[in-house]
């Protein structure tokens, strides 16, 4: 096999959450790149995102779903399954936060993320690797965080959310390694998103956050893909369990 052959994902499904801006978006278009097809999952239809997967030559079919719903979950992988054949790769990228000290969180606001974040990300790795399992192969990727790792501040539900998701992709992959699918997790750094605007406009944590990253710079979307690839691919294939920051430095700080 060459180098290139590794990364190669013709012919490969994927599906990936939260694909119409954002991160998801530079995940979706990275594993196209790389020869993917790929189920857009997102709370309105990804089309714009669609149309640039279809332009690179491959399959591509916007799914609209609110991960906030439960039924709505639900219908993700059998509709991906049905429109693309089957699943190969599945990237849990949708996430949520709420910004505020955690004695005024709501119990709707808590739900909310942790149904986002976190319960939607299993019942989405328990589908897909029903539909993996049969053919003893698979790859799942789950987006943690800095917050994987850290406390944060204001973000009790999304640190919660994001410190289980690390825990349960090592949990998933120590159950599902042995049966050929491989679960890990990529944590971003900081990345210019709708997500972070707030932080990236606030003119006193924007410069703290820059100053303590060793590339000296926010990560952008495109910055993840590489990460996302190797993930998905035949390269990774003795990787289970692993949590990789692609974060500028940060953790190393
Ligand atoms: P973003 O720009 O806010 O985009 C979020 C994406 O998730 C959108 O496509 C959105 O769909 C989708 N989404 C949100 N709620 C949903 C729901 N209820 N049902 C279905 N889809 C939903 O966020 P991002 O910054 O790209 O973050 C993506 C992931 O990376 C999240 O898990 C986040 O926690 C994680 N992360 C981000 C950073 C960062 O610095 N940005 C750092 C660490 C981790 P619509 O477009 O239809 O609204």
């Amino acid at each position: 096999m060459s180098a290139s052959d590794w990364f190669d994902l013709t012919g490969q499904v994927a599906v990936v959450t939260g694909a119409r801006r954002g991160i998801g978006r530079g995940l979706a278009l990275g594993l196209a790149r790389a020869g993917a097809d790929v189920a857009l999952v997102s709370r309105t239809a990804a089309e714009e995102v669609a149309g640039e997967i279809a332009r690179l030559g491959r399959r591509c079919v916007p799914i609209a779903a609110d991960l906030a719903e439960p039924a709505q979950v639900d219908r993700v992988i059998p509709e991906a399954v049905r429109a693309l054949g089957r699943v190969d790769i599945l990237v849990n990228n949708a996430g949520i936060g709420t910004r505020g000290p955690a004695l005024e969180v709501t119990p709707y606001d808590w739900h909310r993320v942790l149904q986002v974040n976190l319960h939607a990300v299993f019942a989405l790795c328990q589908q897909a690797a029903r539909e993996m399992l049969p053919r003893r192969r698979g790859k799942i990727i789950n987006i943690a965080s800095m917050m994987s790792f850290q406390g944060g501040i204001l973000i009790a539900a999304y640190t919660a959310s994001k410190g289980a998701v690390a825990q349960l992709t090592k949990l998933l992959a120590n159950e599902w390694g042995p049966l050929g699918v491989n679960v890990n997790a990529i944590a971003p750094g900081y990345i210019e998103t709708d997500l972070t605007r707030p932080l990236k406009e606030d003119p006193t944590r924007n410069p703290a956050i820059v100053a303590r990253i060793p590339a000296g710079r926010w990560g952008r979307p495109d910055d993840l893909a590489g990460a996302a690839v190797f993930l998905a691919s035949s390269a990774s294939d003795y990787v289970h369990g692993h949590v990789l920051a692609v974060d500028g430095g940060w953790l190393a700080r």
